[in-house]
């Protein structure tokens, strides 16, 4: 990555690893994080458009971001 939003991204300057929780962990704290995070709408578009899997991005978890990412899947393809 290399966006001009990721030098203002929350995470960064707190706990990265919080964002990358083990199979069955809590996003909890990551989403806290994103809920005061100034480029929170850049970060979930770059997301979602990217396919980004694994993580948690723009304040949704990854079980939430799939959903949205098959979402776009499929209006792209209507
Ligand atoms: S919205 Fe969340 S994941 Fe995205 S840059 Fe901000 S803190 Fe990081």
């Amino acid at each position: 990555m290399n966006q001009t939003w990721e030098n203002e991204a929350l995470c960064a300057q707190t706990d990265p690893e919080s964002h990358y929780p083990e199979p069955g962990g809590s996003s909890r704290d990551a989403k806290r994080t994103c809920l005061a995070c100034p480029v929170r709408p850049e970060c979930l578009e770059y997301a979602v458009t990217t396919e980004q899997y694994w993580g948690v991005w723009g304040g949704v978890s990854q079980h939430e971001l799939r959903r949205l990412i098959r979402a776009q899947r499929a209006k792209a393809a209507a």
